[in-house]
């Protein structure tokens, strides 16, 4: 095999699927790589996203490849990556909290300065303390804002009365979905069908 085939291969198998439970309800977002041997061991079955209908590996193998840039290669076979499957057996709704990361609050307030309104590379914003830790304010969800340059050295170590300042919405934690940590490029128009809440959350950022 040519090293580009190779390179390629590999970035396809590191690309998202997304999982859904028994029910048809997205429980979480994996990698082809995971979805293949999901199916391979007969915990999943891989969906159309088109049709509904569901194929186990044997039965998928046999599907005609209809995407050329979605297309897993190997020597013996050539397969479409699945860009959605099914959980056999699997029927809970996972109750994950988000995580508390940078990461996660630069997605919940979207790079955008809670103060001023101002969208900034990650360069110009920083996380603020609504309550300063000076004054006992803890780092969560409730109390971590991004904010500006500007706006940061006009809070300094105030209040919001203080400093005349307001948020533009109460900080609090984001509801948990199958896309945390998920960039908007990364998912595939195919899901919207399954998971409402991902048109949802791009309508309200538009
Ligand atoms: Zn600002």
């Amino acid at each position: 095999m040519r090293p580009t085939e190779t390179a390629r291969r590999t970035d396809i198998l590191d690309r998202a699927t997304l999982v859904l439970n028994r029910s048809w309800r997205p429980v979480h977002v994996t990698t082809v790589r995971r979805a293949l041997c999901m199916v391979f061991r007969e915990a999943a079955r891989i969906v159309c996203p088109e049709s509904l209908s569901t194929y186990t590996f044997d039965e998928w193998v046999l599907q005609p490849v209809m995407m050329a840039d979605r297309a897993v290669r190997s020597p013996s076979i050539r397969i479409q990556a699945p860009e959605v499957v099914l959980l056999v057996h699997y029927d809970r709704i996972p109750c994950h909290e988000a995580p508390f990361t940078r990461r996660n609050l630069f997605l919940r307030d979207d790079f955008t300065c809670q103060y001023c309104g101002r969208r900034c590379s990650t360069d110009h914003l920083s996380v603020d303390h609504v309550l300063p830790r000076s004054r006992g304010g803890n780092t969560s969800w409730e109390n971590c804002v991004l904010a500006c340059v500007g706006c940061n050295a006009r809070k300094a170590d105030r209040t919001l009365k203080e400093a005349g300042l307001h948020l533009l919405r109460p900080p609090v934690r984001p509801r948990w979905t199958p896309y945390l940590n998920l960039r908007p490029s990364q998912r595939m128009d195919s899901w919207a069908r399954f998971a409402p809440e991902q048109k949802r959350r791009s309508a309200s950022t538009s």
